[in-house]
């Protein structure tokens, strides 16, 4: 996701966090199709459709979404507390060589604490 994230510089990088449990193990970077992606991010229809019916067929769930701040820090943004929609989803959110790892509650986003492991 770093890598994601410097190479769409100075554009918001976005994609899909794929995983089971509580681990994510798996990402899928997508394009961002949002109309001004200097300040944000609206991730490819049909990767989101895709994940969707690999999850159907058993494959990883679909765990949330991650994007990049190239200017901010990595706390979810106004724009990104208007776009939440509650749904208990993991945002993950990059910004300034960091990462943070949030939930999309019903009532606002909460950080989540991670480690970041091998299996
Ligand atoms: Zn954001």
């Amino acid at each position: 996701m770093q890598s994601a994230a410097k190479a769409a510089h100075p554009l918001e990088c976005c994609g899909i966090l794929l995983g089971e449990g509580g681990c994510i193990t798996g990402v899928i970077e997508t394009l961002n199709v949002h109309p001004t992606p200097q300040t944000h991010f609206e991730i490819d229809p049909q990767a989101l459709i895709d994940a969707h019916k690999a999850e159907r067929k058993g494959g990883l769930r679909l765990m949330g979404y991650f994007h990049s701040h190239p200017t901010g820090d990595a706390y979810p943004s106004e724009t990104d507390k208007k776009m939440a929609t509650h749904d208990g989803k993991v945002w993950a959110i990059i910004a300034g060589g960091g990462m943070m790892f949030w939930t999309d509650d019903k009532d606002g986003f909460h950080a989540l604490s991670y480690d970041v492991g091998s299996r």
